[in-house]
């Protein structure tokens, strides 16, 4: 309805529907077609409302494109293969990643690009950066071209996709949803879950546990699963995440780098959710994937050599440049930034060696 605020729309829902389960609550304040969060704006950067690795450092695409060409090598060097990137932002990544590749040539010959994105304004950015390499936009996975072995990055893409939560009562589950008290507030409240939710839970719970759960990451991580299985290739995955599930919330709202309550400044502030590697990985095994990792950030990146990048951008720099180089090292790798909070996991289908990076 025109002229409604996603707070008003809320309400509305919650009136004539009843309470609302947390996912339902991320999809709609986040990818709502005309209020949601991501729909509305660009929320990069030190004028948005977070940053990611690919905008701290150009190191970061620069190593991932390195991983993609090694992976395309692994996979025979196909004349033709599919590079997807979910949830690209504003192209930083992918730009520094085939940046990076220009030393080698056939695999940017045998590129053909496909971002999977929802965000207008991320995707005008994303053109503009990286409209040479003439990308074709996807809403879902479902359009992407079959056949092609298929190469995936995704970074802080998971954590954008919906959880639902759960609260252990007793002996049984109850869902976390959002309602509004009689004042008109938004408010959480418990209703029964429903049945085929708690079979998702991945840990032994005891009373008043919580659980995040997340239907929506399985289906993608499984789909990614079924891609590669049938057309070979890898997956990338990184993500501020756990190895195994344990009882917690990590629904968390950000507005202008602060945290805000998650049901205040509905759409005007990014939700996310820590990512349960052990589910992701679970669902894309199921379907036949091998799985590397997770393993932190931080190993990660000096096992694909960002110390050697950094040593070698420190050359060629001046004092500020230096100084930057060098917080944004500190920043991606050390054990209390991203180093370990961010965890990295490969999904791959038909390698003749496994992706690196892992041991
Ligand atoms: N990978 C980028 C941006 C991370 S922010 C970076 O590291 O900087 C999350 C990204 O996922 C944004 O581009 C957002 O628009 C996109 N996104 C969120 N939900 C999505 C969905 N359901 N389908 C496709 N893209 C989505």
């Amino acid at each position: 309805m025109t002229g409604e605020t996603l707070s008003e729309l809320l309400r509305r829902r919650v009136r004539e529907e009843g309470p609302m389960d947390v996912g339902s609550f991320m999809t709609l304040a986040l990818a709502h077609p005309e209020h949601g969060y991501y729909m509305t704006r660009d929320p990069l950067g030190v004028n948005g409302d977070f940053t990611t690795a690919p905008e701290i450092s150009q190191m970061f695409g620069e190593l991932l494109g390195a991983w993609a060409a090694d992976v395309w090598a692994k996979l025979g060097s196909p004349a033709r293969f599919t590079l997807l990137e979910c949830g690209p932002g504003r192209g930083t990544l992918m730009a520094d990643a085939l940046r990076a590749t220009a030393c080698v040539p056939a695999f940017l010959n045998a590129v053909s690009l496909h971002l999977l994105e929802i965000s207008p304004p991320l995707r005008h950015s994303q053109k503009k950066i990286l409209g040479a390499y003439n990308p074709t936009w996807h809403e879902t996975l479902d359009t992407l071209p079959d056949g092609a072995p298929l190469i995936v990055l995704a970074n802080e893409f998971f954590d954008a996709l919906p959880v639902r939560q759960l609260v252990r009562r007793g002996q049984a589950w109850q869902e976390r949803v959002i309602t509004t008290s009689a004042e008109q507030d938004f408010v959480f409240a418990e209703q029964p879950a429903p049945d085929h939710l708690p079979p998702l839970v991945r840990f032994a719970a005891k009373d008043a546990d919580i659980a995040e759960i997340s239907p929506a990451r399985i289906a993608c991580a499984r789909r990614l699963g079924t891609l590669l299985q049938s057309a070979t290739g890898a997956a990338l995955i990184i993500d501020y995440g756990y190895r195994e599930a344990a009882s917690g919330e990590t629904l968390q709202a950000l507005h202008r780098h602060a945290p805000v309550h998650a049901l205040e400044k509905i759409g005007e502030a990014d939700l996310t959710a820590h990512v349960d590697f052990s589910a992701l990985s679970q669902a894309a095994q199921s379907v036949g994937a091998s799985i590397s990792g997770p393993v932190g950030q931080g190993d990660f990146l000096l096992r694909l050599g960002l110390r050697e990048r950094a040593q070698a951008l420190l050359r060629a720099a001046d004092s500020n440049q230096a100084a930057t180089i060098r917080a944004s090292f500190d920043r991606l790798t050390h054990p209390s930034r991203m180093g370990q909070l961010f965890q990295v996991m490969a999904f791959h289908c038909g390698l003749n060696a496994p992706p690196e990076g892992f041991i």
